[in-house]
């Protein structure tokens, strides 16, 4: 799995990397938005890994705009988002930088 060592984000980069031994105890993965950064823990599968990676993003959004969300809501939007894309691939590419919103395409002419 290859996280991406950086993220923009409001026009501020963001760093990704994973901890030293002991950095952040049992947590799975931390957001320090005073360093925008996210340290993830390596000990957890790709599974657990790709969950944490986008808790940790929905924290530096919520975060950077003062929700002040719980634990539990950034959880469950998390849970939500990587179902929503996983279930509809499409989206993500309709959301990308060059929205593909063409029109469907026409059935073939059978004449
Ligand atoms: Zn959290």
């Amino acid at each position: 799995m290859q996280i991406p060592s950086q993220f923009k984000l409001f026009h501020q980069t963001w760093h990704i990397r994973l901890c030293q031994p002991m950095e952040i105890g049992d947590d799975l993965g931390q957001t320090r938005p005073d360093l925008f950064e996210i340290v993830l823990n390596p000990n957890q599968s790709a599974e657990s890994m790709l969950h944490t990676l986008t808790h940790e993003l929905i924290h530096a959004i919520e975060t950077k705009l003062k929700l002040d969300m719980t634990e539990n809501q950034v959880d469950l939007i998390a849970l939500g988002l990587l179902d929503l894309f996983r279930s509809n691939p499409n989206m993500l590419t309709l959301l990308g930088p060059q929205p593909q919103l063409d029109s469907p395409a026409e059935e073939p002419d059978n004449d």
